[in-house]
């Protein structure tokens, strides 16, 4: 790509309306939030500073990386916390174009310190609440199972997250082999029978048959990654008939060794293949990137073009959990500004 083209390229896709669907919001906590925050609840890290905090940030597989997230995440004690890490993520959402964003969290890990559920979910509510009125980013939450944790108290912890409200669905996430979606149907048909929606992490490190389990026992609506589906040409058939998105994060595929660089990531054969993906950033704060920039060196390094960020974006409105009539007018504000900048 010319110079000035690589500009003008950059530029629509920094500017553009845009949505995101998998990003767990302990995985935005950035050195410096994480330093504070652990110094304001006298909590010891293994870090002195900033710049070990960011060296701990390399990683050789998932669990290497869960195990620097949960240490991370270990520093979110009170309201307070959470509110600030949202909202600095929400903040991050306005100067990125994210006009709609999915978010996950993870109550295991903070109720496994001693937090309660209503700390937890109070502060990321305040800080969604402010986001849509201040800056007129709407949100949805999605409440993680850790799939690595025992099964048996997820359908309480469901309940007990309703009571509070809020919550537009659940998912599974955390250590993926080892671990099938069979574990957590008891919990994934009570959120059925509730009205939530559903998704699960599956076919990312683990193999095309947790894709399967997360389809057919799970009855999910999205698969989070989903990138080993290429697999398996029955499950890519039966991923296109019924067109389930699969939120795709390259740069945490490429982090978590999935693909040895972005030039080898499958995204490109995916869209070739007529699946239904979307581009995400995951947790962005261990990964290099929000969204834009997930965006932008993907694209280039496939060597994609305008074309299918326009493709993505739209099957990301699509995907969303929004009413029809919010997908129309995301709809209409993307094409708004495609034909602007077109013209
Ligand atoms: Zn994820």
């Amino acid at each position: 790509m010319k110079e000035e083209s690589k500009i003008e390229f950059e530029s629509f896709v920094k500017h553009m309306p845009k949505v995101e669907l998998h990003l767990h919001i302990e995985g935005t906590l950035e050195p410096e939030m994480l330093l504070r925050f652990a110094q304001r609840n006298e909590i010891n890290l293994p870090y002195k500073d900033i710049e070990s905090a960011r060296s701990a940030y390399q990683f050789k597989d998932l669990q290497s990386f869960l195990n620097v997230y949960y240490l991370g995440a270990s520093v979110l004690r009170e309201e307070l916390d959470f509110y600030e890490l949202t909202k600095a993520y929400l903040q991050r959402c306005k100067q990125q174009g994210i006009m709609h964003t999915e978010i996950f969290f993870d109550p295991q890990t903070h109720l496994s310190h001693g937090i309660a559920l209503d700390v937890v979910m109070g502060g990321i509510r305040s800080a969604l609440a402010e986001a849509e009125c201040e800056w007129g980013i709407s949100s949805a939450l999605i409440l993680c199972f850790e799939r690595d944790r025992d099964a048996e108290s997820t359908v309480s912890l469901l309940h007990d997250a309703m009571k509070i409200g809020g919550i537009a669905g659940i998912g599974l996430d955390s250590a993926e082999l080892g671990n099938p979606p069979r574990k957590f149907q008891e919990v994934f048909q009570r959120a059925k029978n509730l009205g939530l929606h559903r998704v699960a992490h599956a076919g990312e490190e683990g193999p095309p048959e947790y894709i399967w389990e997360a389809l057919n026992l799970l009855k999910v609506e999205r698969i989070d990654h989903g990138v080993r589906c290429l697999e398996d040409s029955g499950l890519v058939e039966r991923l296109l008939e019924e067109r389930i998105p699969l939120t795709v994060c390259p740069f945490s595929n490429v982090e978590l060794k999935v693909f040895p660089d972005l030039e080898s990531h499958n995204l490109g054969k995916m869209i070739d293949a007529g699946l239904h993906v979307t581009i995400n950033s995951d947790d962005p704060a261990y990964f290099g990137g929000y969204l834009n920039e997930n965006i932008i060196s993907t694209v280039n390094c496939l060597e994609r073009d305008i074309n299918d960020i326009i493709l993505l974006q739209k099957n990301a409105i699509e995907a969303s959990f929004c009413t029809t009539e919010k997908k129309k007018q995301m709809f209409s504000a993307l094409e708004n500004y495609v034909d602007g900048f077109l013209s």
